[in-house]
């Protein structure tokens, strides 16, 4: 069990992180089917770990037109070499195509759905050889992976000028899987 987010607007969706199974990542499919999310469907995976992508086997078989992105060659290259040696790998999971089917995206704005994503790659003594996180500073909410995780201390400070509209008033949704 790991966490997505799951951002949409009125023209695209953007799921970050993938879950951590075949079987969680139909799950995760099933939801975006009830929500009937707006396609085109993105997936941002924040790290080659694999509670954070081996879902995607299954997102992808649910929806074939989906994008997958992360923020760096080595964060594809940590998916290729973890799903081909880590023992909790499926079959589905092994033969997925990391190569062909995850794109390095090389801008640090994400423009997938309507308001732009501020990607940031590369932290010091995180859990994970290379991590990325991703904001949307519209409506100040920080995704972070697992930078922020174990041995590590949160702080984060929510000025007065820029409060957290609850999910539930905007326009865009966020829910938590
Ligand atoms: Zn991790």
């Amino acid at each position: 069990m790991s966490n997505s987010y799951v951002l949409w607007t009125q023209t695209a969706t953007l799921v970050i992180d993938s879950q951590s199974s075949t079987a969680e990542g139909a799950n995760l499919a099933q939801f975006l089917k009830n929500l009937t999310t707006p396609q085109p469907l993105t997936v941002y995976v924040t790290h080659g770990h694999p509670d954070h992508f081996f879902g995607l086997a299954a997102l992808a078989s649910a929806f074939p037109s989906l994008t997958i992105y992360v923020a760096d060659p080595q964060i594809k290259a940590d998916m290729i070499t973890t799903a081909k040696t880590n023992p909790g790998a499926t079959p589905d999971v092994v033969s997925f195509d990391y190569a062909d089917q995850v794109q390095v995206y090389r801008a640090s704005t994400l423009n997938v759905v309507d308001v732009p994503l501020e990607i940031r790659v590369g932290f010091v003594d995180t859990e994970a050889d290379i991590e990325s996180v991703i904001a949307d500073p519209a409506s100040s909410r920080l995704f972070t992976g697992d930078v922020m995780y174990w041995q590590a201390h949160m702080y984060v400070d929510i000025p007065s000028s820029a409060p957290l509209a609850p999910a539930s008033t905007s326009e865009e949704g966020v829910r938590r899987e």
